[in-house]
């Protein structure tokens, strides 16, 4: 059996992350098993699908690089097929026509509140002759559901689920303008497209004994499901917006790098023993679906950011920088001048934890401030650190070899020449040059900003002292 899963969301919003965890699974899986990854889009919902939301798909699924091996299908360019196989179930009996009023369905309802009974389609219009209908008169067409015996199958996830017939009505599958439902367009989809497995957010796994039903009476072959239980935010409930970002996008614009993403994603709800880092050959060799919890999982921001400081650190830095490079965009930093960012990466990316804030604490090394960090400033560019910064000040200026160590090595031979703590110059130096009291290495630092700029900037900071002392 070729294996081939499917990501069909609706493109009412953003791609969710409990979306992109679902495309994740059905995408490893089929890669697992040297399958085929199908994307369809199910936008038969005219007022909520729009193009922006379709657009918002693509861009996050490309943004993961979960690419699609068949597609993107649209339903709403299959409504012929879907037709077609309304038609079958007519002619084969396993569909009738549905005349009954929206009153009558009314006050059935009710009836049904008042009695405790099961709410449902009675079958009224299940037994009408040809001689007792009226087909220019509006009617949808439903699905004969069997009223016997019980639908029962294997979820991959879940186990066995068995729901017995007489609890299942007769569904609408076509509507009275003619067009089909949401149950129906998936069943021919996922049979045309002939879907092994079914991975997708277990908010469904109530529709899948109605599907299973509808399949066999089409005549296809019932694939495999496996409902993946949802994700919670960090008070229990499910994740939703209150929580933070739920947008894959979101995570880009926070400064997370997809690697990170996918890995978190894959582990939200997957084990594999107590590893946390799996590159992606090593997820689509060990993913299983076997491995998924059964119960919900909960999201975990300080493990995300944990993972993107690794994937930061760790991964060739050719994979990083083209994130960068966008963040840097979004930030309009000029970095013509200055550092190379390939150097800059494995440096910072101890310092901070996402691409975010990288790019908002490196651009003292690209450009000037204006401001020295109040705190920063009230703190170290005081009287008593005039003497260092102007000893350092004329080191630096005879200072030929502007490299990491040799600046390093000329900060800390200062603070011994005057006989005080390295902190006592290189606290009040690095709030001069960088603006504030927080800079990698000083020797890199300097080396990075350049002669020229660090020695107008302790003149900056030493004006800025001086005025403090005549206030005082
Ligand atoms: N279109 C459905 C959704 O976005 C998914 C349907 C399915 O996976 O069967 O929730």
């Amino acid at each position: 059996m070729t294996v081939k899963t499917r990501f069909a969301p609706s493109p009412t919003g953003y791609l969710h992350v409990g979306g992109a965890r679902t495309a994740l699974y059905s995408w490893l899986y089929a890669k697992k098993h040297q399958g085929k990854f199908i994307l369809r889009i199910e936008d038969t919902d005219r007022e909520r699908s729009t193009e922006a939301s379709v657009q918002a798909i693509f861009d996050g699924m490309s943004w993961l690089n979960l690419g699609h091996d068949e597609g993107p299908f649209y339903q709403t360019e299959r409504f012929e097929r879907y037709k077609e196989q309304i038609n079958k179930l007519l002619e084969s009996g396993n569909a009738y026509r549905c005349y009954c009023s929206k009153e009558r369905l009314d006050k059935l309802r009710e009836e049904q509140q008042v009695n405790k009974q099961n709410i449902g389609y009675d079958g009224h219009c299940r037994h009408l002759s040809q001689d007792e209908q009226d087909i220019s008169q509006p009617h949808v067409i439903r699905f004969k559901n069997p009223q016997e015996g019980t639908v029962v199958f294997n979820d991959l996830i879940k186990g066995e689920i068995a729901v017995s017939n007489s609890e299942l009505d007769d569904l609408i599958i076509a509507r009275t303008d003619g067009t089909p439902t949401y149950n129906f367009t998936v069943v021919v989809d996922d049979s045309d497209m002939e879907i092994s497995h079914v991975i997708r957010g277990d908010d469904h796994v109530n529709n899948t004994p109605r599907q299973i039903n509808m399949i066999k009476a089409l005549g296809a072959d019932v694939p495999h499901y496996a409902h993946v239980p949802m994700i919670l935010g960090d008070d229990g409930k499910r994740l939703s917006k209150r929580h933070g970002a739920v947008s894959v996008m979101q995570y880009r614009d926070l400064g997370y790098l997809p690697q990170a993403v996918l890995n978190y994603l894959v582990r939200l709800g997957w084990s594999h023993g107590d590893q946390e880092v799996f590159s992606i050959d090593e997820m689509i060799e060990l993913f299983d679906l076997k491995d998924v919890n059964r119960a919900p999982s909960a999201f975990n921001t300080e493990k995300l950011n944990w993972l993107n400081q690794h994937y930061m650190k760790n991964l060739p830095v050719e994979e990083v920088m083209p994130h960068l490079q966008w963040h840097i965009e979004q930030a309009k930093l000029d970095v013509s001048n200055g550092p190379d960012l390939k150097q800059l990466i494995p440096v910072m990316a101890d310092r901070v934890k996402t691409l975010k804030e990288l790019v908002a604490s490196v651009s003292y090394f690209y450009q000037d401030f204006d401001e020295f960090d109040a705190k920063a400033a009230k703190k170290h560019l005081r009287p008593v650190a005039k003497e260092p910064l102007e000893t350092v000040k004329s080191k630096l200026t005879a200072q030929n070899d502007w490299t990491a160590d040799s600046l390093h090595h000329l900060v800390s031979a200062t603070a011994e020449a005057l006989d005080i703590g390295m902190g006592k110059v290189g606290m009040p130096l690095r709030v001069a040059v960088t603006g504030s009291g927080m800079s990698p290495d000083l020797g890199i630092t300097l080396e990075w900003i350049g002669k020229d700029r660090a020695l107008q900037r302790i003149d900056k900071a030493l004006a800025f002292i001086a005025e403090r002392e005549a206030q005082a």
